[in-house]
Order: structure tokens, then sequence, then C-alpha cells
């Protein structure tokens, strides 16, 4: 692949980085008005060095939603930043790729059904108890959904019913309050009824902070240090290269394939007469 978007900078002088850095082409993180701008890349179809027969098949590809065919580099880019620098598309049209902050944050989920997928809050209880005692315990702590304070659940009828001291009931109260923290009352899914798993792993997401990032930043101040700048260098770089990237997967597309246009029906609901038959 031919490089477009990205550049060779000479990471042994100074200049030459900051030069890169500061003339690198910017656009808004978010809208113009909050006036929070980032790295970017113009990816208009104009500007993306086609061919005359190329540029003609992007505009007649107007309108086709190709973009989830032709994204995958950033998912690369972000896994590679470890998630804490990921791009998207901002302007009219998505006419810039953006560079932006980012982090992984908890999805708060804590089980899931593996017949239909669906997350829940909440952990599954456990299948299995010490004794008879715990289970009873459990039992209330459980379709209370864990909300009366300890000593409360020595009043339960199905509790004050056990051979147990109180000391004993109480110790063993708190102890299963703490161990069905977050457990919902079954282990059925909400949607579909079917058994529950608890995450091994807790799910997270992808947060894409809005800031700007180096705007108006004055690269020779003493924290931009040279190992700095070229640690801010090689993020621009990989930025600009998975620009490429994506470049040339859309004019994969523009050579491997033709705009075709098709018709279809579908049913529509209409109310009409009909005489009653006499
Ligand atoms: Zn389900």
């Amino acid at each position: 692949m031919i490089p477009f978007f990205k550049k060779n900078v000479d990471r042994r002088s100074r200049s030459a980085m900051v030069d890169f850095l500061q003339g690198h082409c910017r656009y808004d993180t978010m809208r113009s008005w909050n006036r929070l701008t980032s790295y970017a890349n113009n990816i208009k179809i104009h500007h993306l060095g086609l061919s005359s027969e190329q540029d003609n098949k992007a505009y007649e590809m107007l309108g086709v939603n190709y973009w989830e065919d032709i994204r995958d580099p950033i998912d690369d880019f972000t896994h590679k930043q470890n998630h804490r620098y990921t791009m998207g598309l901002n302007g009219r049209s998505g006419g810039y790729l953006v560079l932006h902050a980012s982090g992984l944050e908890l999805t708060g989920h804590l089980s899931y059904c593996p017949d239909c997928g669906q997350r829940n809050f909440k952990k599954v209880p456990p299948a299995s108890y010490q004794d008879g005692n715990e289970v009873v315990i459990a039992r209330e702590i459980l379709s209370s959904q864990n909300t009366c304070h300890a000593a409360a659940y020595l009043g339960h009828p199905a509790i004050q019913a056990l051979s147990l001291s109180d000391d004993d009931k109480l110790s063993l109260i708190v102890q299963l309050k703490t161990a069905l923290h977050d457990c919902s009352a079954s282990d059925k899914c909400g949607i579909c009824h079917q058994p529950r798993r608890n995450f091994c792993v807790p799910p997270s997401r992808l947060r894409v902070s809005s800031k700007s990032l180096d705007q108006d930043e004055d690269f020779a101040a003493e924290a931009w240090s040279m190992a700095a700048l070229r640690e801010r260098v090689e993020l621009v770089c990989a930025f600009d290269a998975t620009c490429d990237a994506i470049r040339s997967n859309f004019i994969a597309l523009l050579d491997g394939y033709d705009v075709v246009e098709e018709t279809y029906f579908r049913p529509v609901q209409i109310k009409t007469l009909v005489a009653r038959v006499a």
C-alpha cells in the first residue's frame, strides 16, 4: 500500500517532529461551535487522490452504505492503542476522520443468557449451599432482594423455625447477605426464562472522549521531551496509516464492485370496506 496520508517524519529532529504535529490537518471533535479540535484527515471524495474513473464510481456510490465494509482498520488501531485512542467520522456527511482519546468502561452487566444473549445487571445466585439452614436463609434473603437489615431476617417465620441459636443465625445471615450481594432471586433470563450464566470477565465498552487533543499545544515547552514528542508522532503516524488502510479498502470497493439499482416491493397494510353478506 502506497502511503497517502502517512508521512515520513525524522524522529531524530525535534523541529521535524514539531513541524509535523503543528502542521497536521485538524478538525472538530464535536460540532464546530464547541471549538474543540484534534488531529484529522480529510477523506472527502475529491481529496482521496482517485483516478477519474474511481472518482466517477465514488459519486455513484453516494447513498450506498458501505462504511461498515471499510471501517475494520479502526478496531485494529483502537486495540493496538490499548483503547486509549480511537478514531471516528465527523463533519457533514462524514468528511473527516478524527483522532479521539478513549478508554474502556465496565457496562455493569454481571450475567448473560447463553440462549438469547440478553445481559443482566445481577449475578446468578449460587446453585448449592452448605446445608439446609443456608438454603432457607438464602431463599429469604433472595426473595426480599437482600433489602432487609440482618437482624430483621430473624423475625421471618421460616428463619425463626430453624433449630439454631439467634447468634448463629445472625452470623449466617450476615455471611450470606455479603455472598448474595448483586444476585437476582433466580437464575432465569428475563426474556426467554432459560438459565443465565455469570460473566467470568465483566464486559466493557469503549468510551470515546470529545476532548480536544494538542489544541494550541506548545511543543517547545519542557514537558515535550524528545521521547514524549516521538511517542506523539508515533500515535499520529499510526492514525494516518489507519486512514490509509481505510482509503485503500474504499478503493478496493470502487475497483471491485458496481452499483446496481434494485427495486424492492414491500407489503403495505391498508383499510378497505367490504360489504356485509346479508
Ligand atoms: Zn434468554
